[in-house]
């Protein structure tokens, strides 16, 4: 079992980071399944929320439920001013240049659908092509596969090679003058890579192309300063980054968003309407009809709170450490190969084990009170890169520790002896 301190006092800047703490913050962890004490290592799909998230929709709908930006009474100005409060604490996480500038929406995958429907249609044409890459989840893949239905644009895939690490030098050989837009991940779900994306930028934009990154599994992970990378868009979901599910945004810059069209009408996005002609309202509302899920924009206002009160340098070193001592450990295991082992990594230990299913090996794990993730992780082409059906994935958060990793490795040994392998 684990011989390492529970409290890790390691100075990692301002801030000790002290994982008994951090742990107990997180209520959900204090559990048994299947008699086991919950070891939760499926981060990559949605986080555990600290107490602070839960108290804030708690006291939103406790107190302050109103619908927001219309209302003239107290509870519909109070619950208005915590949910822009919010999208400024957005602004300052991601260091944007102006919270008109962040969108809310409800996560990644609508704002890269928003991209895709907006921007697309509006400034490409037939012909153009637009760069991804073969590590994509599936929600940067099919928005612009339905876009190049629609208007003719090419996808054009960089791929990657065995370490899961992107060919950069097929990157820089697909842009060409016909690439109108790149869309690449920023940290990989299935793999944990963490791409070279300030290069994929430079180089992007030498050719005034823009670039949107998807932000999912790295916000979670790692500081983005979206001024200091300069990318165009940065999209993301609020449920990774321990914030409720329903809530996430997109950050575009404001050149940009100002030229895009609405991607949906109807209440709130608009100034007037008449039969005639409609007038939109200025950003960020033009992209947002409806009434949105306020509770959740709140919540996400909370997390962040959260998160700068440890500090995302602090847990970026503190995952750091246990990754290593993770894919280490892991890797002991006789038969089991690693699926994704690039120099520079995130969170994610992806594995296969000979001669048993991914989802048997998730089946068992969880009846050791192991919760990992067991499939393609809606990332089918890199399943097909490896030639496999399934990867089991375990994804660490920053209040997972190496007691944890223990505990999956044991239980990686009972699937199997259970398996006779
Ligand atoms: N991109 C990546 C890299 C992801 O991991 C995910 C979620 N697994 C998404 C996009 C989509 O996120 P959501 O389902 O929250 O919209």
């Amino acid at each position: 079992m684990n011989t390492a301190p529970e409290t890790v006092s390691q100075n990692t800047g301002s801030s000790l980071f002290d994982i008994a703490s951090i742990r107990s913050d997180f209520p959900i962890l204090d559990q048994e399944v299947h008699g086991h004490a919950l070891v939760y290592l499926d981060n990559a799909a949605t986080a555990q929320k600290p107490q602070p998230v839960i108290d804030a929709i708690e006291k939103y709908y406790r107190r302050d439920n109103a619908n927001i930006h219309r209302g003239v009474h107290q509870l519909s100005e109070r619950a208005t001013r915590d949910y822009e409060e919010s999208r400024k604490k957005v602004q300052q996480f991601l260091n944007a240049a102006d919270s008109k500038e962040i969108i809310f929406l409800r996560g990644a995958t609508e704002a890269i659908n928003l991209i895709a429907q907006s921007y697309g249609r509006s400034q490409l044409q037939s012909g153009d092509e637009i760069i991804i890459t073969e590590m994509e989840h599936h929600s940067n893949i099919v928005p612009w596969q339905l876009l190049c239905e629609q208007i003719g644009t090419v996808l054009r895939v960089v791929p990657f090679n065995g370490r899961g690490e992107l060919s950069m030098e097929e990157f820089h050989r697909l842009l060409n003058p016909k690439t109108k837009l790149v869309s690449v991940v920023h940290v990989s779900n299935s793999l944990g890579t963490i791409n070279p994306v300030e290069e994929i930028i430079e180089a992007a934009h030498s050719q005034g192309v823009p670039v949107v990154l998807d932000g999912a599994q790295a916000l979670p992970h790692i500081a983005v300063d979206v001024q200091k990378l300069d990318c165009d868009f940065y999209v993301f979901s609020g449920h990774k980054l321990f914030a409720p599910t329903g809530i996430g945004a997109l950050y575009g810059k404001r050149e940009l968003l100002e030229k895009m069209p609405p991607y949906q009408g109807g209440g709130d996005m608009i100034r007037t309407v008449t039969f005639n002609k409609t007038e939109y309202s200025a950003l960020p509302y033009k992209f947002e009809a409806g009434t949105p899920n306020i509770a959740g924009g709140i919540g996400l206002g909370a997390a962040l709170d959260y998160l700068r009160t440890i500090g995302m340098d602090a847990i970026s070193n503190y995952e750091h450490e246990l990754l290593v001592y993770a894919t280490q450990t892991v890797a002991t295991v006789p038969g089991l190969q690693l699926i994704g082992t690039a120099e520079n990594k995130a969170s994610i230990v992806s594995f296969v084990l000979d001669g048993i299913h991914a989802h048997d090996i998730g089946t068992i794990l969880d009846h050791q009170g192991v919760a990992i993730r067991a499939g393609h992780h809606c990332t089918m082409p890199v399943m097909q890169h490896y030639g496999v059906a399934a990867t089991a994935r375990a994804s660490l958060a920053f209040y997972n520790n190496r007691d944890d990793v223990d505990r999956l490795v044991a239980a990686i040994h009972k699937a199997k002896e259970l398996f006779g392998r």
